[in-house]
């Protein structure tokens, strides 16, 4: 009867009903589990190893885990790949006493075996529904592999492009980076983690790592609650609400205590405020590292991440070394260690992996989904919308189909264009550029190439940034500017790959300098003076601080780092395939010296204005306060023209909702796509707030001539800002609404909330 009057309610009560039941199934049967369980079965359960098959990311990696594993002392492990090597683990795990599968983990960080954009990349695209299929097609591969956990995705808020991680994020904005958060997240885990073809996601690295000063990394962090609760944690708590099965802790202090051992956050913040249900994991011998940090023995560090609400240890091995002394001389509780490992085997439940422990480990799947023709689609897809036009002088872009073009640069016919974390990628499988032109325009252009300089000719600097492998060809820096000028001078227009190598940013990889090294500069310098149209296409993993570069370029396209399809999708951008839509995620500062910098900043007590330096005011002496290109920046093939802004009503009252609204005109020669970007600020209040705050953007398309309103709701939740007492709160009074393409270009109204 229910179902027919209500069939909307009749779904909502049935699916609660079957959650809570299947909540309830789990618990008996852990519990059970745990009555048959020894001490030491239990802290096996808090360990997890790598045998160093992935890339170790410190200088431990684990020995003896195939004995380890047999003797129920090990809860899961990661770095291991493939369906026969992860079947064999699989079984020795079965030969333990209890039977216990292990979770097998890895860092899928931008797509498995067929790699996809970085994820700095990716939130360029603005496209949640896009950035979903980015996590799913991961998802596929790598549990068609073996695999069904990642340490993904990260969402660590980052201001600092000096910290070379900023490119596994989505960049320096809370409210972008929660609807990335939450689509990832999605994209990982679907609708049921028992589903073969889904991952278990791991939101990293709990918290504030992408704070670390001077942006150097593994650095102490320091702020205020204020700023974490406004516009650090926001990621962190939309993947949990989104149902992120699992944490990382991050590497760096909070309030002088290292994030793995600090109970307001693991506990307070995590579990009590924001209701955290899952398993948290350690980043890579964090436990262990807080001995360097200063907190004392490995068994006092281990006992103090323990009792923080941490459950799994990731390589240190401190847990399962230290924790049974510390539980006999009251250290840590039988309480806390059953805590922990009851969450370790919910986390393995959810899976699916008590009933069948081989769920993943399908040799089928393995042969026909990876690297399968619809992932390379994906990859190209994706690597073509997460491309950013910065500039476009008289429309040289899209370039013509016929006529010679010189293609110079060090990145032009490489194959190093994964970009970090690439851990299961197959660098062969990446597309060139010269390889993406050539498959695009054929014969009809001429193409004349030549690499034009190093990456970089600091030996210094091509040391640091090939661990991994040699990257880098060094040839003799004269021969290759004189080749590249000759190529120019046969040429109509030069196209100019340059940037920096893979290595040079993700973990460990933090610059001092954020410019191009040298040699590339010097390229760029000699090719302008040919006074031949320069096209630039710039591969990094990070903001760059490229003024000079700017201004000598007629056309700058941003690729990051596309992953295999990279070469091809910067030839269907560069032609007009396909019409770039890709805007920053991240601010690109002028140069080092103005970082952080990101445009949510506070107004000052001497705000500088729009004219040049003026004393006693918060400018500088040598730069402007202006970033080179604003967050949300990215330009089109086609001009998109915005009406004023309308709002339904210039007062809100208070609990209700208003609409404001722009109309926005393809008036340009292309069909496009825009992002609009909507920005709130709040001019007087008892917290001083962000010159300009995003509450809201859409993403759409428009054909030539075109034009469409777009509205916002606004509800008072969005007006709101946490106080002193870290409550959120909205006051009443004016508020500003900007609407625009970009954070730096918006057309502003104003309304009161009464
Ligand atoms: C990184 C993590 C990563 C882990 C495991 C660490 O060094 O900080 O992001 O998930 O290694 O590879």
């Amino acid at each position: 009867m229910l179902r027919k009057i209500f069939p909307i309610l009749f779904i909502i009560l049935t699916f609660t009903a079957t959650a809570q039941s299947q909540s309830s199934k789990m618990y008996t049967f852990v519990a059970e589990l745990m009555k048959k369980m020894t001490l030491d079965e239990k802290i096996g359960q808090l360990n997890l190893l790598t045998d160093g098959g992935g890339v170790p990311t410190g200088s431990v990696v684990n020995t003896d885990v195939e004995s380890k594993i047999k003797e129920g002392k090990v809860g899961g492990l990661f770095g291991i790949t493939g369906v026969e090597k992860i079947r064999r683990a699989q079984e020795i795990a079965i030969m333990s006493r209890l039977k216990i599968p292990l979770i097998f983990g890895l860092d899928i960080i931008h797509g498995y075996r067929t790699t996809l954009p970085i994820p700095l990349a990716m939130a360029s695209s603005w496209d949640m529904k896009l950035i979903e299929k980015y996590a799913r097609t991961a998802s596929l591969e790598a549990t068609a592999d073996g695999l069904n956990w990642t340490f993904s995705p990260m969402v660590d808020i980052a201001r600092d492009p000096r910290w070379g991680r900023v490119a596994e994020g989505s960049g320096e904005d809370p409210y972008l980076g929660s609807q990335i958060a939450r689509a990832m997240v999605k994209g990982y885990q679907g609708n049921d983690l028992a589903d073969k073809t889904t991952l278990l996601a791991c939101v990293k690295h709990f918290a504030l790592y992408g704070a670390s000063e001077s942006g150097r990394d593994y650095n102490t962090t320091d702020m205020s609650r204020l700023r974490m609760y406004e516009s650090y944690f926001p990621p962190y708590k939309a993947a949990i609400d989104a149902g992120a099965g699992s944490i990382m802790s991050s590497f760096n202090e909070i309030d002088g205590i290292p994030a793995t051992a600090n109970k307001w956050l693991m506990t307070d913040v995590l579990r009590k405020e924001w209701g955290f249900k899952g398993m948290v994991v350690t980043d890579y011998t964090s436990i262990n590292e807080m001995i360097n940090h200063g907190l004392g023995d490995l068994k006092t560090v281990s006992a103090l991440a323990l009792k923080a609400g941490i459950d799994m240890d990731m390589v240190g091995e401190g847990f399962l070394t230290t924790l049974k002394k510390s539980l006999q001389e009251g250290k840590v509780t039988q309480k806390e260690i059953d805590d922990a490992c009851r969450r370790v085997l919910e986390a393995k439940y959810k899976l699916g992996l008590f009933d069948d422990p081989f769920r993943y480990c399908d040799l089928n799947r393995a042969k026909t989904e990876i690297t399968s023709t619809d992932k390379k689609a994906a990859a190209r897809e994706l690597a073509v919308h997460a491309q950013v036009l910065l500039k476009n002088d008289n429309n040289l872009l899209p370039l013509k189909k016929y006529g010679t073009i010189a293609l110079v640069g060090p990145m032009a016919n490489n194959m190093d264009m994964l970009g970090t974390w690439a851990i299961a990628g197959i660098p062969a499988n990446a597309v060139p550029v010269m390889t993406g032109i050539k498959n695009a325009v054929g014969s009809n252009v001429n193409i004349i190439y030549a690499k034009g300089a190093n990456i970089t000719d600091d030996s210094v600097l091509a040391r640091n940034a090939q661990v991994f492998g040699k990257k880098f060809e060094m040839g003799d820096p004269k021969l290759q500017l004189e080749e590249a000028l000759q190529a120019a001078a046969k040429a109509d227009v030069i196209v100019a790959v340059v940037g920096e190598s893979s290595e040079m940013t993700g973990e460990a990889a933090s610059r001092s300098d954020i410019s191009l090294p040298a040699s590339q500069r010097n390229l760029l310098e000699a090719l302008s003076k040919t006074g031949k149209p320069l096209v630039v296409v710039l591969m990094t993993g990070r903001p760059l601080a490229i003024v000079r570069e700017s201004e000598i370029a007629n056309a700058i396209l941003l690729s990051w780092f596309g992953g295999d399809e990279t070469g091809n999708a910067v030839a269907d951008v560069l032609f007009g395939n396909y019409n770039p839509s890709g805007k920053l995620p991240m601010t690109f500062p002028r140069n080092v010296g103005q970082i952080p910098i990101y445009y949510s900043h506070k107004r000052t007590g001497r705000p500088n204005g729009d004219g040049p330096t003026q004393k006693f005011r918060s400018n500088y002496l040598d730069a402007s306060n202006d970033p080179l290109y604003a967050f949300g920046h990215g330009l089109s093939y086609t001009n998109f023209s915005y009406s004023d802004v309308k709002l339904s009503s210039s007062r809100m009252i208070k609990g209700q909702a208003l609409k404001a609204s722009v109309t926005v005109t393809n008036s340009g020669n292309y069909d496009g796509e825009e992002v609009v970007q909507l920005y709130i600020n709040d001019p007087v209040a008892s917290v001083t707030q962000p010159v300009k705050k995003m509450i809201g953007f859409q993403k759409f398309a428009l054909r030539k001539g075109e034009s469409r309103e777009i509205s916002f709701t606004i509800t008072e939740e969005d007006l709101k800002f946490y106080n002193n007492d870290l409550k959120r709160i909205v006051e009443p009074g004016e508020f500003h609404v900007f609407i625009g393409g970009s954070s730096s270009d918006t057309r502003k109204a104003s309304f009161i909330l009464q």
